[in-house]
């Protein structure tokens, strides 16, 4: 599903559109030209019809060879092992995500929360990878004609990372779990949850303005993304914490 000239979503569950799996997030593939690459996994329940979608999006695998993940939620990470085996990819995650990625430890990841909710079937396996790239906050990488910009984004989860796409016409806020359309947040009952973390993270969100906003799950802005921190930033403002999931 073809969103805008470079963005496709190629992944997306019951908190979302339901292209895929119900347990995937949103999954984006970004169109640099010579080279392409993916924000985020789903979560490896059903790997083949996430590359159905890829295929219907008309931009051919071999020209995507970068993963970057924001969090090593199942529902965003889980995918990794299945969607690099399929394409090849080089996955790209903070220090402390990509050290969850590669133990494969599901505690860490709170799978077994998510299990413990039916969310995950008893016999869902989060799997290991061998190697993740680690990104650092304020590193630029090119894909093709777009650069991506790491933003650190802890709060939600550790290690959290949004991706802030730009070419020459326009930037995009990729914010996994750190912020939703409408200004939402989401604080789980979880290990690596923290609300003092994840309010600095919002007022860090105000400094890079963006044309669209694509969140991990529910509605995506196409233009004047901003106005969703400019939303959670005012709740803030009042003293109170933005609306959460
Ligand atoms: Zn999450």
């Amino acid at each position: 599903m073809r969103v805008t000239e470079r963005i496709h979503l190629v992944g997306s569950g019951s908190y979302g559109f339901g292209l895929t799996h119900h347990s995937d997030c949103h999954i984006w593939l970004i169109d640099g030209g010579s080279e392409a690459a993916l924000i985020d996994a789903g979560a490896g329940v059903d790997t083949p019809a996430v590359l159905a979608r890829i295929d219907a999006s008309g931009v051919a695998r071999d020209r995507i060879r970068r993963l970057f993940v924001t969090h090593a939620h199942a529902d965003h990470a889980g995918g990794a092992t299945g969607l690099r085996t399929a394409l090849g990819l080089d996955v790209h995650a903070s220090p402390e995500v990509g050290a969850i990625l590669r133990a494969g430890d599901e505690r860490l990841a709170s799978v077994d929360i998510g299990k413990a909710q039916g969310t995950y079937r008893p016999e869902y396996v989060y799997g290991a990878l061998d190697t993740v790239e680690a990104v650092a906050d304020r590193q630029r990488i090119r894909v093709g004609d777009v650069e991506i910009e790491v933003v650190a984004t802890p709060g939600h989860a550790t290690g959290h990372t949004a991706y802030l796409v730009q070419d020459r016409a326009r930037s995009d806020l990729f914010t996994g779990d750190t912020l939703l359309f409408g200004g939402l947040i989401i604080l789980q009952n979880t290990w690596d949850c923290d609300l003092t973390t994840h309010l600095a993270t919002m007022r860090r969100l105000g400094e890079h303005p963006h044309d669209g906003l694509f969140p991990g799950h529910l509605a995506f802005s196409v233009s004047d993304g901003s106005r969703h921190v400019r939303t959670a930033l005012a709740a803030m403002d009042r003293g109170g914490i933005p609306p959460t999931l």
